[in-house]
């Protein structure tokens, strides 16, 4: 079976062809400056077949992009399946379900409705995943579509995990509570946890740390999710690339009348400027921030540790929460790839069980077993995989 995975975003759209049931990769690639000049890139997995690198494709809407794509996908030459009927099913990237949605769904005209109601919830991303779908229904039509949601996971979060203590008609009217992101790379990796332990995800204490250039971490009780430090918005927890994270709100007020900024200035300053790019002045990037620590740079330095601290108290956070922690999972790009900060982040925790190992540590971009072999908690190195956690999802539905 061959599942399409679209992730479009306002200009640009993200795509692979995958085959859920061996996790077989085909062809992946990109849509940009879709509207603008129109860019395609084109990476087929199969060898002897030619990529495209950002080439100059008229794409003057998504239509466009899709077609795009699937003329690619089926091009004589460089294409990896004969005909679009090779294709079984689209699973599209959602990032909002709101509370209507707790699990991945068929799309339908009711469905789609229900993701438009949740626009003001995300109104950058939200309007563009339902272009992406609305364009793939028009190229595609009568291939089943099934929607994947970012916050789908965290709906299992108890409301005193969830509740913001506001007066409770924000709540009841307004929406406002926490919903959590990255919830397909917490499922995802929770899932592999379970089965590189060899237990149940039902026997399960996790904490999923999930640390790119966006991070979240997770606690996943019984193969649920229980609380996650993300919140109404991508904007909340641990500091981020460029994300302030959590942060008393009451510096708004003072820093918005001293230095005479609106709110939606003060928002970009949050979003944009802030995090380990902000208090650094370095980048955004870790790779840079320790490049420039080791040559002495003390504010690269700190927010390096700002971060790492900060994801080490959630941990402490979540184990309490849960009353216990079996496994830590480290994922995405700084935890895939960083020894350096999962140990500043592990270590020092052997009074609850973690026990790290250098030599174990050791590794990147492939899933391991970091912490020492006597550990009583484990620690585990899991690359995530939102592409085939919304191919397998899709496949689970449609069949
Ligand atoms: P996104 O949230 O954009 O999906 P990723 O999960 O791809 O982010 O993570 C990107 C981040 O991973 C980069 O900003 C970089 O800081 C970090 N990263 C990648 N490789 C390394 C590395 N070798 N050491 C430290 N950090 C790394």
């Amino acid at each position: 079976m061959n599942v399409l995975v679209i992730n479009a975003g306002s200009s640009s759209l993200k795509y692979q062809l995958l085959n859920p049931e061996n996790g077989e990769l085909l062809a992946k690639g990109l849509c940009e400056r879709i509207g603008i000049d129109g860019k395609f890139t084109y990476k087929p997995q199969i060898a002897g077949k030619e990529k495209q690198d950002a080439v100059d494709v008229a794409m003057p809407t998504h239509s466009e992009a899709i077609q795009t794509v699937l003329n690619a996908l089926v091009d004589e030459k460089n294409g990896v399946i004969s005909s679009m009927k090779e294709i079984d099913a689209v699973g599209h990237r959602v990032v909002h379900g709101g509370e209507a949605f707790n699990k991945s769904v068929l799309i339908t005209d009711e469905v789609l409705k229900a993701i438009e109601d949740c626009n003001p919830l995300a109104p950058l991303h939200n309007p563009a995943n339902l272009i992406g779908i609305r364009a793939c229904a028009e190229i595609m039509p009568g291939v089943p579509m099934v929607a994947v949601f970012d916050t789908a996971f965290h709906q299992t979060m108890p409301p005193k995990a969830y509740m913001y203590a506001l007066p409770y008609e924000y709540y009841a009217e307004d929406k406002v509570r926490r919903y959590g992101f990255h919830g397909t790379s917490h499922k995802y990796v929770a899932a592999r946890a379970a089965v590189m332990l060899g237990k149940k995800p039902e026997e399960l204490k996790l904490i999923s740390c999930h640390l790119g250039n966006g991070s979240s971490v997770t606690a996943v009780d019984c193969g649920k999710s229980v609380d996650t430090s993300m919140g109404f918005t991508p904007l909340a927890g641990v500091c981020m690339g460029t994300r302030s994270g959590d942060l008393d709100a009451g510096i708004l007020q003072y820093i918005m009348n001293k230095k005479g900024l609106n709110i939606d200035e003060m928002l970009n300053i949050l979003n944009k400027k802030s995090g380990v790019q902000g208090v650094s002045g370095v980048s955004s990037d870790f790779r840079d921030l320790e490049n420039a620590g080791k040559e002495g740079n003390e504010r690269a330095s700190l927010a390096v540790e700002m971060f790492n601290y900060g994801v080490k108290k959630l941990i402490g956070a979540y184990a309490a929460a849960m009353g216990g922690v079996d496994a830590i999972i480290f994922t995405a790009g700084v935890g895939e790839n960083s020894k350096s900060q999962r140990m500043d982040i592990a270590s020092g925790l052997e009074f609850m069980g973690v026990k790290m190992c250098e030599k174990a540590n050791d590794v990147r971009g492939e899933e391991a077993v970091i912490s020492a072999a006597d550990s009583k908690v484990k620690v585990l190195l899991i690359p995530t995989n939102e592409e085939l956690m919304i191919a397998m999802d899709t496949m689970n539905i449609v069949k």
